[in-house]
């Protein structure tokens, strides 16, 4: 029986599981993939305060080192239902702990069109995957920082990038949307939406709703992101699935806390992650005492 068991290993679960260990709980963090969660996909991280010059890989590895040494044991499985008492089961196998902090984050958000999940050359990170589009033809179909920050690191790589947007108006800060403006490789298409995807096995072009249809070697969709938690559904949540709680981090359960991007928040960031994971922690040790 653990004390804590943490169900995610991003900057939240990573540093609730700093904090628990150091109050002396026997924790467990369990991680459906790999530790580091969004940061494994963020190139140089610019904004979390000392660390100057890091990439999220290096800033994941290092908290996890952290949370290790500290004695933190860490279980690779995916989480599908927490039961009363408490008892998580996985995939994998079943683990008991007295509390609970739930720390899954987001997921990025669907297209919903049909061959989304069949297609080969859809993805939703141009860091991860845009390396496979070197002189290619792609789009990014999104109109907030994120889709223009994709659309500017892939026409470093491919020879054409659509930036497709359903509004007018792009709702990125203005200082990128005139480095995009400006970059010869890019084209706008506003004012439309995709409405079909095309190919057999792999995405061959879109159809927009427009009526233009797109010729492309790949899709990245940058539409948002949205809730991970399947297994959530006994918590409040608000309407798009977000478990509500506050910066005490505490749910509509007793003994279940919630930290990071997972939870109602204005600002969903590393360092907001991090300071979630402490309260979670400071919140489930009070709960235990
Ligand atoms: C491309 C990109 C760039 C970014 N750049 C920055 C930046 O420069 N600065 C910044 O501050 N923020 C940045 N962010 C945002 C930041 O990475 C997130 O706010 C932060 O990682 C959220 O942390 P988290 O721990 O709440 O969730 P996540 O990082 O999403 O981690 C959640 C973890 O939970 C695991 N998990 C999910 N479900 C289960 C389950 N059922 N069972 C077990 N494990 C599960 C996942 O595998 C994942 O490892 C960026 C995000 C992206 C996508």
């Amino acid at each position: 029986m653990y004390d804590i068991a943490i169900i995610g290993g991003g900057p939240a679960g990573l540093t609730a599981a700093i904090y628990a260990r150091r109050a002396g709980k026997k924790t467990l963090l369990l991680e459906a993939t790999a530790c580091g969660g969004q940061m494994n996909n963020t190139g140089k991280v610019s904004n979390y305060p000392a660390l100057e010059d890091i990439t999220g890989p290096q800033l994941a590895q290092s908290m996890q080192k952290q949370a290790e040494d500290l004695g933190a044991e860490i279980a690779y499985d995916r989480i599908v239902r927490i039961e009363p008492g408490f008892k998580l089961v996985g995939e994998e196998d079943e683990y008991l702990a007295k509390a609970v902090i739930i720390a899954t984050g987001t997921e990025p958000r669907k297209l919903g069109l049909d061959g989304e999940d069949r297609l080969a050359g859809i993805s939703y990170c141009a860091t991860c995957d845009g390396g496979f589009y070197k002189d290619k033809v792609v789009a990014v179909y999104g109109g907030g920082n994120s889709a223009v920050h994709e659309a500017l690191y892939l026409s470093g790589v491919a020879q054409k990038v659509y930036l497709i947007h359903r509004r007018e108006e792009l709702r990125a800060a203005g200082d990128v949307v005139e480095k995009l403006r400006s970059n010869q490789k890019v084209e706008m298409l506003l004012g439309t939406n995709v409405t079909k995807l095309l190919g057999d096995k792999k995405l061959t072009g879109i159809e927009l709703s427009s009526g233009k249809s797109v010729e492309l070697d790949g899709l990245f969709v940058a539409i948002g992101r949205e809730p991970k938690c399947d297994f959530c559904s006994d918590l409040a949540t608000d309407g798009e699935g977000f478990i509500v709680a506050d910066e005490s981090c505490t749910t509509s359960i007793p003994g279940i806390f919630v930290a990071g991007d997972v939870r109602t928040k204005e600002l969903r960031q590393i360092v907001t992650a991090s300071a979630d994971g402490a309260a979670a922690a400071e919140a489930a040790i009070k709960y235990l005492a």
